[in-house]
């Protein structure tokens, strides 16, 4: 039987600076460097995306970091930030199980005493569109928090998983603008059978609400298949994808957009080549995401061969 060892549950930045030097210099390697840190933030409330992101941080470093924080910076007024749901005990057992070394799980205070500096990490425009539009000030406050956490872990690599898309174009900017010494790593988007992306919100689905909810990857999956197929651009797949949401009158559609994936702005209705398309509804009173890769409308095929 294997015994499974709790990761360690640390509170503070001092404490956890001192886990981890020990950690690394512990785990150092044949080559004489320290042990590889590998850094996952979360907000708790873990289902199987999360995991899928720390299985493979296990199979990435020597050290693996798991925050759990609900940054209140990160939700503005009105939001869910005190009905976010909260299962520390659940989420240490998940973690427990997948050999987690440490947890870290800081209050409000510690992250940001007398309530914060008033330092941000600003955005730039792409910050202010799509879920930015949606949560005005929502990816300061998640680049501010994303930034600290780098900087109390400093981690060899962050991972993220693309269910988040905007949050992942807006964190690989952050590091390169300010030159940040961290790889990030993307996981792919995990799904419930029915499609549906998991999320630590769909608890809050009623079953009617989470039936229509399965649309938005019903939508974005007849998007990339007309993509593939070569049928579609950028105009076309919206309008496929649109057509499949817009059957589900219990889906309140906020965007559907193409994207371009260097710049994260629209894309014009013919684009050709790789792009993502992006999607975001409220389902009763759930706001959703999700999003897809779409290789649009690839150069036309040669014509049948001349005999
Ligand atoms: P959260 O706790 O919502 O802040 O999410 C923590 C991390 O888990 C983020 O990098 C998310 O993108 C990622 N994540 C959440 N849901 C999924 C999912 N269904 N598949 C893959 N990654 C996910």
């Amino acid at each position: 039987m294997t015994v499974l060892t709790r990761p360690e549950l640390i509170g503070t930045i001092t404490e956890l600076r001192a886990a981890l030097d020990r950690d690394r210099a512990a785990t150092r390697r044949a080559d004489g460097t320290p042990g590889r840190v590998v850094l996952v933030p979360t907000m708790g409330a873990l289902h199987a995306g999360h995991l899928s992101l720390v299985r493979r941080a296990r199979s990435r470093g020597e050290i693996v970091v798991v925050s759990i924080f609900v940054n209140p910076l990160q939700f503005g007024a009105g939001e869910d930030l005190d009905a976010y749901p909260r299962t520390l005990d659940a989420d240490v057992a998940l973690l427990t199980e997948l050999g987690v070394d440490v947890v870290f799980v800081p209050t409000a205070d510690e992250m940001y005493p007398a309530g914060g500096g008033l330092t941000r990490v600003v955005a730039g425009p792409v910050g202010s569109l799509l879920e930015g539009a949606a949560r005005p000030g929502h990816f300061d406050g998640m680049l501010t928090v994303v930034s600290k956490l780098i900087n109390i872990v400093g981690p060899d690599t962050v991972m993220f998983g693309q269910k988040d898309a905007q949050q992942v174009f807006l964190v690989q900017r952050m590091v390169a603008d300010l030159n940040l010494r961290v790889a990030i790593e993307v996981a792919p988007i995990v799904r419930e059978p029915s499609g549906l992306a998991l999320s630590s919100r769909n608890r809050y689905l009623e079953p009617s609400e989470a039936e229509a909810a399965v649309s938005l990857s019903e939508g974005l999956g007849a998007a990339s298949v007309a993509a593939a197929l070569g049928t579609a651009d950028a105009a076309a797949a919206t309008r496929t994808a649109r057509a499949i949401i817009a059957a589900r009158p219990l889906v309140k559609l906020d965007y559907l957009v193409v994207v371009h994936p260097e710049t994260f702005l629209p894309v014009e209705a013919q684009h050709r080549g790789p792009a993502r398309m992006l999607v975001a509804a409220l389902v009763g009173h759930t706001r959703l995401i999700d999003n897809v890769p779409l290789d649009l409308n690839p150069e036309p095929r040669a014509t049948a061969q001349k005999i």
